[in-house]
């Protein structure tokens, strides 16, 4: 098994792009980096395929609790892809 972990320096490169927030309600607490393809789906430890959320947009993307704003897990899938893809448009495309 290959090794899942992010380098410091990836990691706080992460961060800084996301200004120490999170990338989809801007909370500065609690961040943690998320891989936007899992890298058993063959993300890897890439820029473009690492996001930085706080603890609770986290555990919505993996479905660990459910926004009370109504967002289901697919709906919190799909706004990191997009704030992926508008961040590296025209240059990345998440499905290769
Ligand atoms: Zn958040
Ligand atoms: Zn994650």
């Amino acid at each position: 098994m290959l090794s899942a972990k992010i380098s410091n320096t990836t990691r706080k490169a992460v961060y800084r792009r996301e200004g120490y927030a999170c990338a989809l309600c801007d909370s500065p607490k609690y961040l943690q980096v998320h891989h936007c393809i899992k890298r058993s789906q063959g993300g890897g430890n890439s820029l473009h395929n690492l996001v930085c959320l706080c603890a609770d947009c986290h555990a919505m993307a993996h479905g660990i609790i459910l926004n009370e704003c109504g967002m289901s897990q697919p709906d919190v899938e799909q706004a990191i892809v997009e704030y992926l893809a508008d961040m590296y448009a025209g240059e990345w495309n998440p499905w290769g």
